[in-house]
């Protein structure tokens, strides 16, 4: 089954130029060291000898390189990028600013002008309490079925979104964790607003926002988010999800493709919502696995921006 997985790490094997730069400078010292070593372990050196010896110029050197700086000199000029996001391949975008950590790192800087986090029809999109989505009746293309089995007639997703849950689920269930199915994925505005407005009646406003969103801010209706639920002898429900076996092999492996768990139990003071732990947002495989190993549990954290626990209006 491992052939059915897609490679979640062949956009960080592309070139990082910046990092073949320093290659001279580092072969000068090390070579340089290896001198101070052959000298030092030279019976007639001594300390002094060590210290006496002018320090190489490429030592110095070395430290001075900011790989980081350098690649993302100006991701947002380069036409490649350009090209990318004009025709929304939002993974080749990822992967030339030098993959989902040099993103990051660009967006926080201030340094990635023509990247919004607001459009929704990307998979950097931040959809949260102080951010709706725009316009606010915004509604995907290419929405497809999910390839799972649902409990609500609430069955599509973006397209790419539909194929990384299917491999997703189908590695789940080969790695022995379990049935994975869905309970809704793209909600329009309007189905959004009579689900809230169905909470805002039984729950009163405050839980209700507690655990759904207001139409028009909810990462449902980008078509990149799904509620998963497990399916043994039948499916469960959401608040069901937590605790099961595929509930935990989501948290674990989701990321490798493109998801995150988008509501952790201590993302709440930050995103506003109790824990989700069934509903995945889609950002894509380099973003996921940056997000992962930079040990992000908020994607405003992961974006630098603030916290939005409430509606500001
Ligand atoms: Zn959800």
């Amino acid at each position: 089954m491992g052939l059915m997985l897609p490679s979640p790490h062949a956009q960080h094997a592309a070139p990082r130029s910046p990092m073949r730069g320093p290659a001279l400078p580092i072969g000068v010292a090390v070579t340089a060291i290896g001198i101070l070593i052959s000298i030092a372990s030279a019976p007639i050196a001594s300390s002094s000898a060590v210290e006496e010896m002018p320090e190489p110029v490429a030592v110095v050197q070395v430290p001075t390189v900011k790989v980081g700086a350098t690649i993302a000199a100006d991701p947002c000029a380069d036409p490649t990028v350009l090209q990318s996001l004009s025709s929304g391949d939002d993974a080749a975008t990822v992967a030339g600013f030098g993959g989902g950590e040099n993103f990051r790192a660009a967006v926080v800087a201030g340094n990635a002008p023509c990247i919004s986090l607001t459009d929704p029809a990307r998979l950097w999109v931040v959809v949260n309490k102080s951010l709706p989505l725009n316009p606010p009746e915004y509604e995907p293309a290419g929405l497809d079925s999910v390839p799972l089995q649902m409990t609500t007639r609430s069955g599509l997703v973006r397209s790419d979104v539909a194929a990384a849950v299917g491999q997703m689920a189908d590695a789940a269930a080969a790695a022995g964790a379990g049935r994975i199915g869905a309970n809704n994925g793209y909600r329009s505005y309007g189905l959004q607003a009579a689900n809230y407005d169905n909470f805002v009646r039984t729950l009163g406003q405050t839980d209700a926002d507690a655990g759904s969103a207001r139409p028009g801010h909810s990462e449902h209706q980008t078509g990149l988010a799904l509620d998963v639920v497990a399916c043994d002898a039948a499916c469960g429900g959401l608040d069901g999800f937590g605790g099961t076996g595929q509930s935990e092999w989501v948290a674990a492996n989701a990321w490798e493709f493109g998801f995150i768990v988008r509501y952790e139990d201590v993302g709440t003071p930050v995103t506003g919502y109790a824990p989700e732990p069934w509903h995945l947002r889609y950002v894509g495989v380099d973003l996921a696995a940056a997000y992962r190993s930079g040990g992000y549990r908020t994607l405003e954290e992961f974006f630098g921006l603030p916290a939005a626990p409430d509606y500001t209006h």
